[in-house]
């Protein structure tokens, strides 16, 4: 993962502990992307802050019992010490998103999360994440770590941009659920096919627009990266937000520079690396 100058601004979560959560139930929203509910355990403890509120994920590998080996709390040390747990043991850690949150889900509060599904369970290009969020089934038991939100617009500017490949779908919607009614701006998502295109809502004046790659093929954030550069030139006053593959994002706050853009008004985070770049 590429973290960026967003770190410095980047809002930090209200509590530091680990988290035991539970699958409460997966659904199939749209062709490749899962949404897999998680509630009990500590969820009380869980503090929602909207907007693109993230966390480190911890899944287990061998049996649900691996996540007890976890450290309580993630500092360097506790990070150096979950490296040192042997790798058949060590749960999977990646990054996702709040999707949502309900505070009075059926059996207590509850966190979705969307996972993309990309490449393929059979060939061994999906990705330990994307193969559990496939598979898994109520009862299984994760760990999240909260990160906090990296959404904070700059005083000043009156306008936002946000600019992201699927897999930064779901902090687009949370960020349009959690703006002022009042906002105005453009959102560029990309998807892989029409089907994939879900209902996002948000303010009237967040005109959001699904780009659909061309072809199943293509490396996804190229085509989103085109139609950013296509956008008429954002002003001095605008936030402009960019997260998914990391040449998607390299290539915006690139070209939001070369147009003008302040640099303390861009937010840019590479949430996944194409392996070809
Ligand atoms: C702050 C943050 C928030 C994120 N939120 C979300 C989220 O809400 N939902 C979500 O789906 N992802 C999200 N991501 C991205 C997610 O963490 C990565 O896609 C992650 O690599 C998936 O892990 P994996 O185990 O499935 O695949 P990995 O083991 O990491 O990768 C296996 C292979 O798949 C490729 N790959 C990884 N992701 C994709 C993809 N999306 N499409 C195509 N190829 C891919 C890799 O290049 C690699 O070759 C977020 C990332 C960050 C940093």
């Amino acid at each position: 993962m590429a973290r960026t100058t967003a770190q410095a601004r980047r809002i930090k979560p209200g509590i530091t502990e680990l988290l035991t959560l539970h699958v409460i139930r997966r659904e199939q929203i749209t062709p490749s992307m899962a949404r897999v509910t998680l509630g009990q355990g500590d969820i009380a403890k869980f503090v929602p802050m909207g907007f693109d509120q993230w966390f480190r994920l911890f899944i287990p590998v061998a049996d649900n019992d691996s996540l007890s080996r976890l450290p309580q709390k993630l500092n360097a040390l506790a990070y150096a010490k979950y490296l040192t747990i042997s790798k058949t043991h060590r749960p999977v850690l990646r990054n996702y998103t709040v999707r949502a949150y309900r505070e009075d889900g059926p059996s207590g509060p509850e966190l979705d999360v969307d996972f993309v599904l990309h490449g393929d369970e059979e060939s061994g290009t999906a990705g330990p994440a994307a193969s559990w969020a496939a598979r898994c089934v109520p009862g299984d038991a994760v760990a999240i770590f909260d990160e906090g939100i990296g959404f904070v617009q700059p005083a000043g500017t009156n306008s936002v941009l946000l600019v992201a490949d699927e897999t930064g779908l779901p902090a687009v919607a949370g960020i349009l659920a959690s703006l002022p009614a009042d906002t105005v701006g453009i959102a560029l998502v990309e998807v892989g096919a029409t089907d994939d295109i879900q209902n996002l809502g948000g303010p009237v004046g967040v005109d959001v627009r699904f780009v659909v790659r061309p072809d199943a093929r293509d490396t996804p954030g190229v085509a989103v990266l085109k139609a950013t550069q296509a956008l008429p030139a954002l002003g001095e006053r605008c936030f402009a937000w960019t997260v998914g593959e990391s040449g998607l994002v390299a290539g915006a706050r690139r070209h939001w520079i070369a147009t003008g853009v302040p640099k303390d008004n861009i937010m840019f985070c590479g949430y996944w690396k194409a392996s070809h770049h």
